[in-house]
């Protein structure tokens, strides 16, 4: 069973975001999947600027996260593309990100293998010609 929503610009990709961070008041892992240029980041943006960061959201390509304090709660966004091999995640700490009270936004999960726990939402975005279609799990 599918359940593809299309989501037709950038701007409503951060709409999309936002309205995840109103669903998602407490911790969790959050998984997105998805090619290079899917939406991960902006998605991720929408909800970080929801929950009141105002600055920059650089994508944590070479630090592998970036932590963020909002709205009371720790935030952690990671971006894996870079992760040479599954274990760099226990030499970074991953445990002590994946805590019940801290909201993890992984963008390449699959680089992890073995090492995150079951998601609590997988979030799915494809290419539909210039717009995007987005599948939650
Ligand atoms: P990713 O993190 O998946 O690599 P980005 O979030 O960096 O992708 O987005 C890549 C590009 O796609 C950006 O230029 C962004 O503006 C654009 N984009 C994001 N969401 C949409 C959408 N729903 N429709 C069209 N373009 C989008
Ligand atoms: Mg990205």
């Amino acid at each position: 069973m599918s359940n593809w929503q299309r989501v037709d610009d950038e701007t409503a990709m951060l709409a999309f975001g936002a309205s995840l961070a109103r669903q998602f008041p407490s911790g969790g892992l959050i998984t997105l999947h998805g090619d290079l240029g899917a939406g991960k980041t902006t998605l991720v943006r929408g909800l970080l600027r929801e929950l009141g960061h105002t600055g920059n959201v650089k994508s944590p390509t070479y630090t592998l996260v970036e932590p963020y304090y909002l709205a009371g709660r720790d935030i952690y966004h990671f971006d894996l593309y870079r992760l040479g091999e599954p274990e760099e995640l226990e030499y970074m700490g991953i445990r002590d990100y994946l805590r019940p009270d801290a909201l993890c936004l992984v963008e390449w999960p699959e680089k992890a293998a073995g090492y995150l726990p079951k998601a609590d939402l997988r979030i799915h975005i494809r290419h539909c010609g210039a717009a995007r279609d987005i599948l939650l799990e």
